[in-house]
């Protein structure tokens, strides 16, 4: 049955997202590829999204899709971009906003499993886990004193960069490891500070109190570089840096310099500026960084449940309902919600 058409950017994501719109009067197109779906390299080529953004009415994107105000002006029929994340940085909400599109994405879903990685980047950091596993492998022999000696967890001060969803569920995680907790958010939030035990700081304080900080917060044109050499330099010299949010919410080049000097004891990314991040690159030189690649979100669970909530927000909009979570709610007033299908 031929219906509004709908655009998939990858032929990969959890089949949910199929088997849903495919009970409905759509016409599903799909690109082929399958990389991750944080990969620019997967996406499709620009004339592609072009002839897409003009024919169809709905699209599911992702992560690697940059969805800049140029596609978006040469939308027609265009009325919902449907992000598989809860970041909507690879895309001009503005401009979409402005066309009446409405943008809709995943967020809570994967709270939890961000919180967790990134509690294991911390701990991986502290107890040298990742280190240990390769001088086991390369049978090497503990009898020097000094040796894997890591840092305590437990006692230890957090600092919580952005305190949005995962920054909480991350406060909650190290509470119960008996770590003190303090934040620094855009809006401070005293029910969360009162129902966690934990306290607001000035950036600059958190920066230099805590021994382990940790980026959550959202990437938007005022956080970009927000770790910057200036900040890097305020932090303990046996302090650990972990970013699970945004690549360029930190220098790079100011994260390397700091580790080379030694500013920090070191740092785990789950992010880069440059995904992937080349295996040449001068952060895969250090023993004291721990790298993962992009796989905050990535448990079975987790993926599922975001793929539930994409194509059922993409639904509600086809529909005429609000969906289900609407990163541009302004657009509400720009064009009313009504039934397509
Ligand atoms: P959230 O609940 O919306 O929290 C967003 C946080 O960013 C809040 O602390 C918010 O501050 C802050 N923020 C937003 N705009 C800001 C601005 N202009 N200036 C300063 N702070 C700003 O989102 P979440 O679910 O916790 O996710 C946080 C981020 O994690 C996402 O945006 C995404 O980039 C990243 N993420 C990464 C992975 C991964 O695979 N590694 C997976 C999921 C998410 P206030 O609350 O104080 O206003």
């Amino acid at each position: 049955m031929v219906g509004p058409c709908i655009f998939i950017s990858r032929s990969n994501l959890p089949s949910v997202i199929y088997t849903q719109l495919n009970k409905l009067p759509v016409e599903i197109r799909m690109w082929k590829e399958t990389g991750p779906m944080w990969s620019r390299q997967a996406s499709p080529p620009r004339e592609v999204w072009v002839e897409m953004f003009k024919e169809c009415t709905g699209v599911v994107v992702t992560l690697g899709d940059v969805i800049d105000r140029s596609l978006i002006n040469e939308s027609d029929k265009l009325i919902v971009i449907s992000t598989y994340s809860v970041g909507v940085d690879h895309i001009d909400v503005k401009a979409a906003t402005e066309r009446g599109i409405y943008v809709t994405h995943t967020p809570e879903v994967l709270v939890e499993a961000v919180a967790d990685l990134a509690m294991g980047l911390l701990i991986a950091l502290a107890r040298k886990i990742v280190q240990g596993d390769k001088l086991v492998r390369a049978g090497a022999i503990f009898d020097k004193w000094g040796w894997l000696l890591g840092s305590e967890v437990h006692g230890a001060t957090l600092g919580i960069i952005g305190l949005g969803n995962i920054g909480t569920a991350v406060a909650r995680r190290a509470r119960a490891f008996n770590m003190k907790v303090i934040y620094w958010s855009r809006t401070r939030k005293p029910q969360i500070e009162f129902a966690l035990g934990i306290e607001y700081r000035p950036l600059e304080a958190l920066l230099s109190e805590s021994d382990y900080v940790v980026i959550t917060v959202a990437a938007t044109p005022e956080t970009r570089h927000l770790i910057n050499e200036e900040r890097l330099k305020l932090m303990k010299r046996g302090a650990y840096l972990i970013n699970v949010a945004r690549g360029d919410i930190v220098d790079t080049n100011a994260l390397v310099k700091a580790l080379k000097e030694g500013w920090i004891a070191g740092a785990a990314l789950d992010v880069f500026e440059e995904e992937p991040l080349p295996s040449t690159h001068e952060l895969a030189k250090f023993d004291n960084v721990v790298l993962t690649p992009h796989i905050g979100s990535a448990t079975s669970e987790t993926r599922e449940r975001m793929a539930e909530v994409a194509v059922q927000n993409l639904i509600n909009v086809l529909m005429g309902k609000r969906p289900l979570y609407l990163a541009n709610p302004e657009v509400l007033s720009i064009r009313p919600l009504q039934p397509l299908i």
